[in-house]
């Protein structure tokens, strides 16, 4: 009698990086011939694929286990599996803390879970976290999809090289290294062919692609070769540096229509001063000459930033240069973080550390100036038709549907809600925008011509 497949689930934390990873986890463990369940509480084995480089996003990942601990004593599944950037970052330690855990890898080594899984079935306790992380996957890596059918994220490089003096990611997933260009053109071709409509590439620095392995920056160049794509419709840029953006690299997001005018490029401060204690490798001149390159030669972009709130030793006034700085460059997006010392990294520990009650005060100004530039900017698009792509539509059959715009990147930015006949998920329709809200936009679906 053939035995019952093991059953996996997974609960992916973090990242659209870390959410790759968890696509080949599945992938792998499927193609071995694991069964997988979106439902934890039916799993034999769940894994939890965690992230840990805010205090946070640590919260998160400890919370998500200690459920399943519960459900574990509960004798409701069989044994836990942790993996990702906690175990990554916090090795032994983490598993002396969590005594219940079955399991531990880390951010790779993902080729060897059929038999760390059947280890743990045979109830075997299982620690494989490598050190100084060098993996890549390429276009033949086995991925489970966990996004919706119409968009994916690719991954061009892993790793980073920087040294930005509040980020513990180069200790967790390492040096900055690149994929190979036919691999990525192979796999976006695979998913394309898969029904794929937009293709979000990320990395911890892309426009650090290719330093390594062409020895040039070369992510024009691969932007160039998957426009070519036949079936590609949407590619979209994300977690770009602003120290590292070319013109080249403008050229054409200007000129290829198939590339979104839209970019996510983290400035985290505008002040001299504290760009260098976070050695960023920008300047208030430098951010400032990106933002009107951009702006200049790419017309209706929409820029996505990050800034962080409350960096140790941050005065009032320098605080309120960023403040001003965010009313006046009016991102389209902008995402806001309280400083979070993370041990390991050269800021923590500062003797200037500002009270937490201080930078919760200096997030939520952020916040509120944010909300206002992003009301004043929806209010432009009334009366204009924007392509967007339908991601969801209501249950109840009401014909609503939520979908996005080029200024709209998966799961992190605005939305667009309409209303019309026929439309599916996956779909690119036309909207005429109606009505605004704070972050989003209400339109109705224009008849075809
Ligand atoms: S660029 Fe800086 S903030 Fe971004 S992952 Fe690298 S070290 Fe961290």
């Amino acid at each position: 009698m053939p035995t019952k497949p093991t059953k996996i689930s997974l609960i992916s934390l973090g990242c659209a990086r870390n959410l790759v990873d968890s696509e080949i986890i599945l992938g792998t463990l499927k193609d071995y011939g694991f069964a997988v369940t979106d439902s934890p509480r039916s799993a034999d084995i769940v894994i939890v694929n965690t992230c840990s480089f805010i205090e946070d996003a640590k919260k998160e990942s400890i919370e998500t286990i200690l459920d399943l601990v519960e459900l574990k004593n509960a004798g409701r599944i069989k044994g836990i599996l942790v993996t990702g950037c906690l175990p990554q970052r916090y090795g032994k330690a983490l598993q002396r803390e969590l005594g219940e855990i079955n399991g531990f890898i880390g951010v790779e080594g993902f080729a060897r879970l059929p038999k760390i899984i059947n280890d743990i079935m045979a109830g075997k306790r299982v620690y494989s976290v490598t050190r100084n992380p060098a993996y890549l996957y390429d276009w033949k890596t086995p991925r489970q999809a966990l996004t919706p059918r119409h968009f994916a994220y690719i991954k061009i490089s892993e790793g980073c090289s920087h040294k930005c003096s509040f980020c513990v990611i180069p200790k967790i997933r390492g040096r900055h290294r690149s994929r190979g260009m036919g691999s990525i053109v192979a796999e976006a071709q695979a998913l394309i062919g898969r029904g794929v409509k937009e293709i979000n590439l990320v990395g911890q620095d892309t426009t650090l692609y290719g330093v390594d392995l062409y020895r040039r920056p070369a992510l024009a160049e691969l932007l160039e070769k998957l426009a070519r794509l036949k079936g590609v419709r949407w590619l979209r840029l994300l977690y770009a540096h602003p120290a590292h953006f070319n013109d080249g690299l403008i050229s054409v997001m200007a000129g290829e229509e198939r590339v979104c005018k839209y970019v996510d490029v983290p400035i985290q401060h505008i002040n001299d001063r504290i760009l260098k204690a976070m050695r960023r490798g920008t300047s208030n001149a430098s951010i400032r000459d990106l933002l009107a390159r951009l702006r200049g030669r790419v017309p209706g972009i929409a820029i996505r930033t990050a800034v962080i709130a409350g960096f140790p030793g941050e005065t009032d006034k320098e605080f309120g240069e960023l403040l001003d700085f965010v009313k006046e460059a009016k991102f389209e997006r902008l995402g806001a973080f309280v400083y979070s010392e993370e041990e390991g990294t050269p800021a923590a520990g500062s003797k200037r550390a500002v009270p937490e009650k201080e930078k919760l005060a200096r997030w939520n100004e952020l916040m509120k100036a944010q909300r206002r530039v992003s009301s004043e900017n929806n209010k432009r698009f009334i009366g204009s038709r924007f392509k967007v792509l339908i991601d969801e539509k209501e249950a109840s059959g009401g014909g609503s549907c939520m979908g996005r715009t080029y200024m709209d990147a998966p799961e992190i930015d605005g939305a667009v809600y309409i209303k019309g006949p026929g439309i599916r998920i996956g779909d690119f329709v036309t909207a005429r925008i109606t009505g605004t809200l704070e972050y989003d936009l209400i339109g109705v679906k224009e008849p075809v011509k």
